[in-house]
């Protein structure tokens, strides 16, 4: 499953990128569970890509429709590269040296 980063637009899998979606008022929420109903965009879990998003509209064009980002987003997205589920899919990305190296 590829899907591609609304911040860096790079194509990326999708356990490596956290879901988010739109709220009834318009919230960009992280959605880590990739689970909420609606329409979602997929974002690399790190600053850049967010502030890229936020700088470049790319939130707005993911939602089609006017959007403010929420102060949870950028908090949950490091919580989300720290989360179990996270590491199981990237060991090395979360710093992690798979077992058996060495
Ligand atoms: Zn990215």
């Amino acid at each position: 499953m590829i899907r591609t980063c609304v911040g860096c637009r790079q194509k990326a899998y999708r356990n490596e990128l956290l879901r988010v979606v739109a709220d009834s008022e318009g919230c960009v929420q992280p959605d880590p569970h990739a689970t909420m109903p609606g329409r979602g965009a997929w974002i690399h879990p790190r600053s850049e890509c967010i502030a890229q998003a936020i700088k470049t509209s790319q939130f707005a064009r993911a939602f089609r429709r006017p959007v403010r980002v929420s102060d949870e987003l950028e908090p949950s997205a490091s919580n989300f590269v720290r989360s179990a589920r996270f590491r199981a899919n990237n060991p090395m990305k979360a710093g992690r040296e798979p077992m058996g190296t060495r």
